[in-house]
């Protein structure tokens, strides 16, 4: 058998004013044909088990293209005709045939067109016919009727942080070698109940999510069921579909697909208020991690949380920090390129003083100017430990550690959720030695952090990737819809 396999991957944040161009894609993924199954075999990432799958069914793979990048702002026309245009001459290249691999997000938005991935499937489904593809998508996918229709049988990552992406694409994998051989015959249901719950109460640790999940994996269990995804949805992508869905995947057998759907669908509607979220102030998390017996204690800035579209540069937990003269303190990861290069320029050791954050997106808080010390200096490459991303190598471009009064700021040149302790200890920084460490994320670090922290506190700072809904001017998802509307 002859699988092709591609990886076209964006969260986009509708809201967030960072374009995500070629640029974008440059600093994080862009790779092309062989080195994709180089750069991914043995990795915890839905290409690495795409990869493995392969090979534990004899399928020899036909690698296209990998492109990813930061989730931010929607994905430039230009660059999506570009990929896309790459990967259908690719399939029209690549000789017969007998699957399609696509590891999809699910929730990317282009410019002038709210479905991406939906348009993807389509021109890819257009260009092969019949052939079957076979499609993993985020948690965060906001799932559409186009990509229902199109694929042959999706399958959704089932954790939030997201340690299952190999799992996944190992399924993918041997589900869709089943289909070729015949061995199934997926049908499938799709149910989008109206509710857009918010990020931080989407976990799949303890929960609404993991009610459903473990409802879920019962189904799954039961004779005839295939596979069955609860996508939490990505909230702010401002489009018709966002927001949760659910798809099971039965073998040959619609109706049982459809009542464990319908099932499925009352549960999470059931559930829908305890999404709802809430954090601390910035002060009064801080003072009681100071307060707290024992370290690290993780300060969660949740709302500036790259890896859902926000900037990743927002500084009231850091100001309040230096307001009380905190010690022992870290802020893992502020992107600010100009004052990384400025700290590059002045050398390890040196004074310097200048603005730090602040700088993308005003409405989120101001620059900050400190003093301090240049700690450290790094080309920012490092290798995920996991579980998340386990073996992947990592960028954040020229990074600088500057120390201002034991307050320690990692300053990183590309966009990056601080989801992993190594983007700490990388720069000769012990985690387990700090009193409070201030991570950018809003779900993906407690994966790493909480199996080594005393103590976890969520921080309501502000910030593009906020639980707090009502703050922003939704003018596309469908209405009405909960919690922005009373149903
Ligand atoms: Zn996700």
């Amino acid at each position: 058998m002859r699988f092709f396999v591609a990886m076209v991957s964006h969260e986009t944040n509708t809201f967030s004013p960072i374009p995500t161009d070629r640029r974008q894609f440059e600093a994080h993924d862009l790779r092309y044909g062989g080195e994709i199954l180089e750069a991914y075999r043995g990795t915890g990432t839905c290409l690495g088990g795409m990869i493995d799958g392969a090979a534990a069914r004899g399928v020899t793979l036909v690698p296209s293209l990998a492109a990813g990048a930061s989730p931010a702002g929607r994905v430039a026309k230009e660059f999506y005709a570009e990929a896309k245009a790459r990967l259908l001459a690719d399939l029209q290249a690549a000789g017969p045939l007998d699957g399609i691999l696509l590891d999809l997000h699910g929730a990317m938005v282009v410019e002038g067109l709210d479905d991406g991935e939906g348009d993807l499937l389509q021109a890819v489904r257009a260009t092969v016919g019949a052939v079957p593809i076979g499609v993993t998508l985020d948690f965060h996918a906001n799932v559409t009727r186009a990509m229902v229709d199109t694929a042959t049988l999706l399958h959704g990552y089932k954790t939030y942080p997201h340690v299952d992406m190999d799992a996944r694409g190992r399924e993918a994998a041997a589900r869709l070698a089943d289909v070729v051989a015949g061995r199934i015959r997926p049908t499938v249901a799709y149910r989008q109940p109206p509710m857009l719950p918010p990020i931080a109460g989407q976990l799949t640790a303890r929960g609404p999510m993991r009610r459903l999940y473990d409802m879920a994996d019962a189904m799954e269990r039961r004779f005839g069921v295939l596979s069955i995804s609860v996508f939490a949805g990505f909230p702010l992508a401002d489009i018709h579909d966002a927001g949760l869905s659910i798809y099971v995947a039965t073998d040959h057998d619609q109706p049982l697909a459809d009542a464990l759907a319908d099932e499925l669908a009352a549960a999470a509607w059931a559930l829908r208020r305890e999404f709802l979220h809430t954090a601390l102030p910035v002060k009064d998390a801080v003072a009681r991690a100071l307060a707290l017996d024992g370290r690290p204690v993780v300060l969660a800035d949740i709302a500036d949380n790259t890896g859902g579209g926000a900037a990743g540069d927002t500084t009231e937990i850091l100001r309040e920090l230096l307001r009380i003269g905190a010690r022992g303190a870290t802020v893992a990861c502020l992107w600010d390129p100009e004052a990384a290069a400025a700290c590059v320029a002045a050398g390890v050791g040196a004074t310097v003083t200048l603005p730090v954050g602040g700088k993308i997106d005003p409405s989120h808080g101001a620059p900050l100017t400190v003093s301090g010390r240049v700690r450290t200096l790094s080309d920012g490459r490092f290798v995920y430990k996991g579980p998340m991303s386990r073996g992947v190598e990592g960028r954040l471009g020229s990074t600088a550690v500057l120390d201002v009064n034991d307050v320690k700021i990692i300053l990183i040149s590309h966009r990056r959720q601080t989801l992993d302790s190594e983007m700490i200890r990388f720069v000769g920084i012990d985690p387990l030695a700090e009193k409070i460490l201030v991570v950018k994320s809003s779900v993906h670090y407690r994966a790493a952090f909480e199996p080594i922290a005393r103590a976890i506190l969520e921080v309501d700072a502000p910030g593009l990737s906020s639980s707090h809904l009502g703050r922003f001017a939704f003018t596309r998802v469908r209405r009405p819809i909960f919690p922005l509307d009373e149903l």
